[in-house]
């Protein structure tokens, strides 16, 4: 028997990070992510799950970022009660971030309800509850940076530091098939920049018959930068934003961006760079999560702040309590306002950015990541108007992105990493990037002469390879995609939603209502002649030449 590779998640999109790997002793889990980004990509998260979570031995978690732990307790509500392995901050992360999650899901699942309440249909059921959070958090089993560990007949596992968030893990795994071969392989998890606060460039060592690797940044490339840098360009932003009159909004993700900014913005008000009346961290759980930080600081690196001043100034405001986060309000400039989700998507963000957007002198900061379809990349791409609960909000603040603060190594930190971890005897998977990104670096390790073409592979979702020592030895397809691959990085409902802002848009300056009547005449016309012709067949966008060649012609086509 051979040993199957599985790409149940983070192929062909960044989130939903999932790999199962099938042995002749049984089979388990590298990570198990919650799909965020556009609905189609969000309703993945309430399809059932391509394999039984009744014969998965074990899951081994890289680290605690939603999109790779985030179904963790889906599989435990279906039923899953083994280990999970992880080290241990990243235990301490899910501690919050998993309970966090569900309050999340029973809120949306509660909103849904309401409405089909209204419609007469029947309750919404919640994609997991607190209750399962709970139980899958007593399935934590920690481990040690580079120690070997056995977590079942014939596999051996070591974590090393991936200097992405706190306890992120690169994971190495020796699985042994059929014939007593060992396969050795390499699960990146998401790797950070060289330059960052609070950790050491990543580490793992070299030499594997697989090598996956994430490529987020695939295609992109940071300036280059110091911390210093950094440091002076968040200055310049700040500084910029409060001469303007205004607030600043920084959507952050709880998690490491939080603390990184309450660590730069310390030091800058320490240094006497900036002078912002007040900073307000507005998240319950990235209060609860700076505390782990706080916990674990004997482990960090660059860090310029003593004990004492680390995530701690007089202007700081760590808020939880809900009425405190309303009354910021009331505040109309001079004030720093960080708060959570970092994609603008769910969170206290949207009551910030709601009372913000609308006026001229405040400023609307990105430092992060924003998936195609998030409310943060919408504002992000320059939309006149944005829908948060429910309400039409004219975008009349600044809106600005620096993009050193991200937790992802660039493409030529990409490059760097996979050629000192090479060689890859057998193959390179790039996931955990959009298609455009993983093309890229695909090409580029091609041309720099590190592998073959048919090497470096990007997986489609739910593609399972046959992997032997010396290379793929077969490779399925799902005969019934999950999701339609056209879908994955922008979906008609993101189109719809700007069709319709457009179209309020057209009719709000038409010069009189006989023109508007006119225009909408018109439109209704067109619409019936559209929905009249047959319907032009949608060809998937192709994964860039290796998925071609490694799996023929996607179905569907
Ligand atoms: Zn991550």
């Amino acid at each position: 028997m051979t040993v199957t590779l599985n790409f149940h998640g983070a192929a062909g999109t960044v989130t939903g990070s999932c790999y199962r790997i099938v042995h002749p002793k049984g089979q388990f889990l590298i990570d198990c992510g919650l799909f965020q980004g556009n609905k189609s990509v969000r309703d993945l998260n309430y399809k059932p799950l391509p394999f039984d979570p009744g014969k998965i031995d074990f899951v081994l978690l890289t680290h605690a970022h939603i999109d790779h732990a985030g179904l963790l307790p889906k599989l435990c509500k279906l039923g899953y009660r083994n280990k999970m392995l992880m080290t241990e901050p990243t235990a301490g992360l899910l501690e919050f971030l998993l309970p966090d999650a569900a309050g999340i899901q029973e809120s949306e699942t509660e909103r849904e309800t309401k409405k089909r309440g209204r419609r007469g249909e029947a309750p919404a059921e919640p994609l997991y509850t607190m209750e399962d959070a709970v139980e899958t958090l007593k399935h934590r089993t920690t481990v040690k940076y580079g120690e070997w560990l056995e977590p079942g007949p014939g596999v051996r596992v070591r974590y090393w530091n991936a200097g992405h968030i706190l306890g992120s893990a690169s994971i190495e795994v020796e699985v042994t098939n059929g014939d007593g071969q060992i396969i050795r392989l390499l699960f990146s998890g998401d790797i950070g920049p060289d330059e960052k606060v609070f950790y050491l460039e990543p580490d793992a060592p070299a030499g594997f018959d697989y090598i996956l690797c994430e490529s987020t940044y695939g295609g992109r490339e940071r300036e280059d930068y110091t911390l210093v840098q950094r440091r002076e360009a968040l200055k310049t932003e700040i500084n910029g934003a409060l001469q303007r009159g205004g607030n600043l909004v920084i959507p952050a993700f709880a998690v490491e961006r939080s603390q990184e900014l309450l660590h730069d913005i310390g030091l800058l008000i320490k240094d006497g760079e900036i002078s912002p009346s007040l900073v307000f961290l507005d998240s319950p759980l990235a209060s609860k999560v700076t505390g782990v930080y706080k916990k674990y600081q004997a482990m960090f690196e660059d860090v310029e702040l003593g004990a004492d001043e680390l995530f701690n100034d007089e202007r700081f405001r760590i808020v939880e309590a809900v009425d405190e986060s309303k009354a910021i309000n009331a505040i109309k400039g001079g004030a720093i306002i960080m708060s959570a989700s970092g994609m603008a998507d769910a969170g206290r963000i949207k009551h910030h950015l709601r009372a913000n957007l609308v006026r001229a002198n405040a400023t609307v900061l990105f430092v992060g990541y924003q998936a195609p379809g998030t409310l943060g990349q919408i504002i992000q791409s320059g939309a006149r108007e944005v829908r948060i609960h429910g309400e039409l909000v004219p975008v009349r603040a600044r809106i600005r992105s620096v993009a050193n603060y991200s937790a992802h190594a660039d493409h030529t930190e990409l490059m760097a990493w996979i050629k000192q971890r090479l060689p890859a005897h057998g193959a390179l998977f790039l996931t955990h990037g959009e298609d455009e990104e993983r093309t890229a670096l695909r090409s580029s390790i091609i041309a720099s002469g590190g592998l073959a073409g048919d090497q470096v592979i990007l997986p489609l979702l739910d593609d399972a390879f046959e992997l032997r020592a010396e290379g793929v030895s077969g490779v399925h397809r799902p005969e019934a995609p999950r999701i339609d691959l056209s879908q994955m990085s922008s979906d008609w409902h993101n189109a719809y939603a700007s069709f319709i802002i457009d179209l309020s848009h057209l009719l709000k300056e038409a010069k009189s209502d006989a023109r508007r009547l006119e225009i909408m005449a018109g439109l209704k016309a067109e619409l019936a002649e559209t929905a009249e012709e047959p319907p032009v067949p949608q060809v998937p966008p192709r994964a860039g030449p290796a998925s071609g060649e490694i799996h023929g012609e996607p179905s569907g086509e």
